[in-house]
């Protein structure tokens, strides 16, 4: 009974492919999304699946999954090349030559989400693994295509051996699910977990086939019988809504059964009864006629419209007795009904922490970033985006595929102490994506990291200048012991200032590394500073009014004062805003709107909760100051959009 599969005709040809992207997109990059087929399918030549059939058929059912949920050109064609770098003679930077770097991002993304090895990390939830998923897929659109590779392999999982169906299963159930419903694909949610359950629990899955089969027959004319009597009441008040009987899939009823510990004989509700009407009195109104009609239940009415659910769910439930069984009658309104669809009403949660109910309102804002025809509207920047959804962690791999979480900004040596001490200390050289890096490298999420040791090899001092995990810091620290005050910057927010260059009048020479601001005043551009300048030559700049510079001073007779001054540089156009908003469905849309119609470029994008309020920090790149203040008066006229906040280029945010 799976009817969640994708309907609609089928795609069997490039030219049906691109017709039916045509059909939601009449901008689509046509030439592109022929080009990455006639590609794909030339690298592929030759190539058997487990079935038998030839291995293009898969990137192309990928490609045919996305079309169903509407994608851009660039994500059906890089879902058309998602396996050309890992299984071809083609590599990442063919694909870059004939396709660009954006598209060859995401096929890389795509192949480094297959090296995540979780097999060996037992202490890895799947939480965890949720979330390093998310990380290592900044670009949204490699996750859409990740999952849509996880529905057609288990669509055809029959082909693999037993042990490998189990897996493939366990990990749909426990990680790709979970993070379908998030982003509110339903339909992709709901098959994934219905194929799953047949390798996971193949008797019950049959039973289950076998008895819902039976019963639905049994149960059909009834609920017809309902529907008709509900429409024909309805009818009779002048009350115009759309009334429809729906099952629930496979996998919601088994774990109905197992949450309630029920046998499938006492899961009444199979079978559920939604009215769609047009707004919130008729809901009511419909609520009422219902209860006339038939008996409720006491004690199951539930009314989310006036009293929504965390996650802005909105709907009357309540449940009926027909011949002695209960029946669930679902009521809302048109818009209520497309935004439990879309996923705003994510029953899924990740338990508990403050981080996590973060991590929720961020997919919430994905979601709407998703759900915003960026296309239709000519604008194309919105599928450039990058969404930064751990700003402040990143998570690499070793060159097995263990992950490892970081700091942002972390270096090959902070990977190294947080995989071993020995590994850090014995710390050489390093190697990221299999080129040689320098040890102050600074590592991206997704990167595979590659350290090799030297019997010789030791902590230096000069590494403290760049490490940034805790665990890096303690270990060099302890093995060169030190002591006493440390001009460190750990709590600053070097994202801000560090890119401030500091000009050093005195006639010395100082490599740049050896420059950094003092943690204690945390200077900002505005600020008049000094620097101090220790034997090694390493300067720290303070502000001049810092209350350390001179217990510094007298604490170590090494140090001296040095004149130093900023030396500001002009960054072009851009600027920085902090929005402050209430959260409301599509106004992050509304938002991304305005600023591509006056022609201005988002070039980052992050979202944080500040009590109940979202705050969005916004880099954008502009033409000009008039159009920059129209868009920004506009954005102001918003509803739910409580302020906007232009941010200096290097004060502290
Ligand atoms: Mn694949």
């Amino acid at each position: 009974m799976i009817n969640h599969h994708f309907n609609g005709q089928e795609i069997t040809t490039k030219e049906e492919l691109i017709e039916a992207v045509l059909s939601y997109n009449p901008n689509a990059n046509v030439p592109l999304i022929s080009k990455a087929y006639d590609f794909a399918a030339k690298a592929h030549a030759g190539q058997l699946r487990e079935s038998g059939e030839p291995y293009f058929i898969h990137p192309f059912e990928v490609a045919k999954i996305l079309v169903k949920l509407k994608g851009s050109s660039t994500t059906i064609a890089s879902a058309l090349l998602h396996d050309v770098a890992e299984d071809t003679r083609f590599t990442l930077k063919d694909i870059s030559v004939e396709f660009g770097d954006e598209i060859s991002e995401i096929v890389s993304g795509v192949t480094k989400m297959r090296s995540i090895n979780f097999a060996n990390r037992e202490d890895y939830s799947a939480e965890n693994i949720r979330k390093i998923v998310l990380a290592t897929a900044k670009d949204v659109r490699v996750i859409l295509i990740k999952l849509a590779d996880k529905l057609h392999n288990m669509r055809t999982l029959k082909f693999m051996p037993p042990d490998k169906q189990k897996i493939a299963a366990k990990e749909v159930v426990e990680i790709y699910a979970p993070i379908a419903y998030k982003l509110g694909m339903h339909r992709v949610k709901a098959e994934l977990e219905d194929l799953a359950l047949k390798y996971i629990n193949p008797e019950v899955y049959a039973e289950l086939k076998s008895k819902i089969s039976t019963k639905k027959d049994e149960r059909e004319e009834e609920i017809h019988r309902i529907i008709e009597k509900i429409k024909e009441n309805l009818k009779k008040k002048g009350l115009v809504a759309t009334v429809y009987g729906r099952t629930k899939h496979f996998y919601s009823i088994y774990r109905k059964m197992m949450v309630r510990n029920k046998k499938f004989e006492e899961i009444y509700d199979l079978y559920a009864i939604r009215i769609i009407c047009d707004n919130a009195e008729d809901c009511y109104a419909i609520l009422g006629i219902i209860h006339s009609i038939y008996h409720p239940l006491p004690d199951r009415l539930k009314d989310y419209i006036a009293i929504p659910k965390h996650n802005m769910y909105q709907s009357l439930h309540t449940q009926i007795v027909v011949d002695g069984k209960p029946v669930e009658v679902q009521i809302r309104t048109r818009d209520m009904h497309v935004s439990a669809e879309d996923g705003i009403a994510a029953h899924w949660r990740f338990k508990g922490t403050e981080r996590d109910k973060k991590f929720d309102q961020k997919i919430t804002w994905l979601k709407q970033i998703l759900s915003w025809k960026s296309e239709e509207s000519g604008k194309q920047f919105i599928d450039s985006l990058k969404i930064d959804l751990f700003g402040n962690e990143i998570v690499v791999f070793t060159p097995k595929g263990d992950p490892i979480n970081l700091p942002e900004g972390s270096t090959p040596v902070d990977f190294a102490y947080n995989v071993h001490t020995e590994i850090g200390s014995k710390c050489n050289k390093a190697k990221v994506n299999g080129d040689i890096v320098p040890l102050d490298h600074i590592l991206k999420s997704g990167d595979i990291v590659e350290i090799l040791t030297s019997k010789n090899a030791q902590p230096s001092r000069h590494w403290l200048n760049f490490v940034k995990s805790p665990i890096a810091k303690g270990h060099i620290r302890g093995a060169l012991n030190i002591k006493g005050i440390q001009l460190d910057s750990d709590d600053y927010d070097e994202k801000s200032a560090g890119k401030a260059e500091i000009e050093v009048l005195d006639a010395i020479k100082i490599s740049k590394n050896h420059i950094k601001l003092a943690g204690c005043c945390a200077p900002l551009l505005s600020d008049e500073i000094v620097g101090l300048l220790t034997k090694d030559k390493k300067l720290t700049i303070h502000k001049k009014s810092c209350d350390n510079l001179k217990l510094l001073q007298d604490a170590k007779n090494d140090m001296r004062p040095i004149k130093v001054a900023w030396k500001q540089k002009c960054e072009g156009n851009i600027k920085r805003i902090k929005l402050i908003l209430s959260d409301r469905v599509g106004l992050l849309a509304e938002i991304l709107n305005i600023i591509a119609e006056s022609g201005m470029n988002v070039t980052s994008i992050n979202t944080d909760l500040i009590k109940d309020k979202i705050c969005i920090n916004l880099s954008l790149n502009y033409p000009g100051p008039e159009q920059f203040e129209t868009a920004m008066q506009a954005i102001r006229a918003i509803k739910n959009v409580i302020a906007v906040h232009y941010i200096d280029k290097y004060e502290k945010i």
